[in-house]
């Protein structure tokens, strides 16, 4: 038997696939062929970068779908059911809005793949797939080493991407991987995480995690075991992270060189009603303290912005980028507040009427990358994707990129740290302008 996993992309930049040079490798993917049976064979197509072989003989095509990727997702499922070889479709949004994705695919799986992917296998074996899986959530990969040799000679960005843990304690309205795990955070067992990473050369590691350091105490028995392995990491977390000093210290200590840290909003009033719990204590002072924490760690920060809230104004917005810029953030990005199905906020959004697309932008033909798919509350949706832009490319020019540098703190506390910043701030500018606008999907509707 032989299983075809797909990495479907975004959209197109006229009338090709769009690819993207900022690409990482696949984790759920490789997690994926690590489930499979070592008899069936496995093979893996990025949609991103390479062309998908719809005549190449399989037994089953398994894709994994981000609501960004839907509808990309559906027109190679369809290419694929034509020739007669049967789909499953699993991931974030078939999980989020099974009825979505159900009609697109032969069968879907909802929920985390561990503790169903067997019984695909034999079901697809037999002929005899089910319309619809249903996992449980559970412990994260337990005894399952992602297998990384399907990433091979594809061009992905050179850092391995590992899992220490998934979902997240908050419930910040916007947040779909708070509405996937419904506020449960679970994780790994340490021992099976720090063999993973032994087992593979490379020395700079993403913990892919929502949020690294929801559970303090594991965290703190992760990074015990990773000062050992000399790496360097980055992750994505909370920024709470600062109130912990022993946590902070065991972080630099084993390898850390920063984090994605979701501030959201600089506005307090926009952070309570998106109930963004962790960033209320420190934002009315503009996060001074935990900023100045992080810096005196020596951590590089990728701020992360969702904007459009219903007490965000242009003003606000100005004010946002103005505050990445002063602190000489590494990298920031400025992210429209998109409603994802099944979220508090798309319900909010829904049962107030102003949701645009028909509340389905995700496979709306005239849906563009990047822009405002609900009615802000102080502007237009195109003034909220013109100020968004506005901020993220003021934030990429190359006199920012220049400017921003000279933090003997972070960007440039070494040539290794100087070096990642030159390399990776010139690639998101470029990703910035290529994508901005981009149609969704590859077929073209009007
Ligand atoms: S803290 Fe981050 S991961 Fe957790 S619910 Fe909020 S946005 Fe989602």
């Amino acid at each position: 038997m032989k299983i075809t996993l797909i990495k479907p992309n975004i959209g197109r930049m006229e009338h090709s696939l769009y690819v993207d040079e900022a690409r990482m490798e696949p984790l759920q993917l490789g997690v994926l062929a690590a489930l499979t049976p070592p008899d069936v064979e496995v093979v893996l197509y990025d949609d991103r970068m390479e062309t998908i072989p719809y005549d190449e003989p399989t037994d089953l095509v398994a894709i994994t779908v981000e609501t960004f990727t839907a509808r990309r997702a559906y027109e190679i499922s369809a290419e694929f059911r034509q020739r007669g070889v049967p789909v499953i479709m699993g991931g974030m949004h078939p999980t989020l809005i099974p009825e979505d994705a159900a009609p697109h695919a032969d069968a879907i799986l909802t929920g985390d793949a561990e503790f169903v992917w067997s019984h695909v296998v034999e079901d697809a074996q037999r002929g005899r797939l089910q319309p619809r899986y249903t996992a449980d959530v559970g412990r994260v990969q337990p005894g399952t080493p992602t297998r990384r040799d399907i990433f091979q000679g594809k061009g992905y960005l050179p850092i391995t991407l590992v899992q220490f843990s998934r979902g997240c304690r908050f419930a910040c309205e916007f947040c779909a991987v708070s509405a996937y795990f419904g506020q449960t955070h679970l994780v790994r067992n340490v021992r099976e995480v720090v063999e993973e990473i032994e087992a593979q050369e490379r020395r700079l590691i993403f913990f892919v995690d929502d949020n690294l350091l929801a559970n303090h105490a594991a965290a703190k028995r992760l990074f015990r075991e990773l000062i050992p392995l000399k790496i360097r990491w980055v992750s994505q977390a909370s920024i709470d992270m600062t109130q912990d000093r022993e946590l902070m210290q065991l972080m630099v200590k084993s390898g850390c060189l920063g984090h994605v840290v979701g501030f959201e909003s600089i506005n307090p009033p926009s952070l309570r009603g998106m109930k963004k719990t962790p960033n209320l204590a420190t934002a009315g002072e503009g996060y001074a303290e935990p900023i100045r924490i992080l810096k005196n760690h020596g951590l590089q920060i990728w701020a992360a912005f969702t904007l459009g809230h219903d007490s965000d104004t242009l003003d606000s917005i100005r004010r946002t980028l103005d505050f990445a810029l002063h602190h000489k953030f590494t990298f920031a990005a400025f992210n429209i507040l998109m409603p994802y199905p099944n979220t508090p906020l798309y319900r909010r959004l829904q049962a107030e009427n102003r949701l645009m697309y028909g509340g389905k932008w995700w496979v709306h033909p005239q849906y563009r990358f990047n822009y405002a798919a609900f009615q802000p509350a102080q502007m237009t949706a195109t003034q909220l994707t013109r100020a968004c832009f506005e901020a993220r490319s003021q934030f990429n020019s190359i006199s920012s990129i220049f400017r921003r540098a000279w933090d003997f703190q972070t960007n440039m506390r070494s040539l290794y740290r100087f070096a990642l910043y030159l390399t990776y701030n010139p690639l998101f500018r470029k990703e910035t302008f290529k994508k901005q606008g981009m149609k969704l999907g590859l077929r073209h509707e009007h």
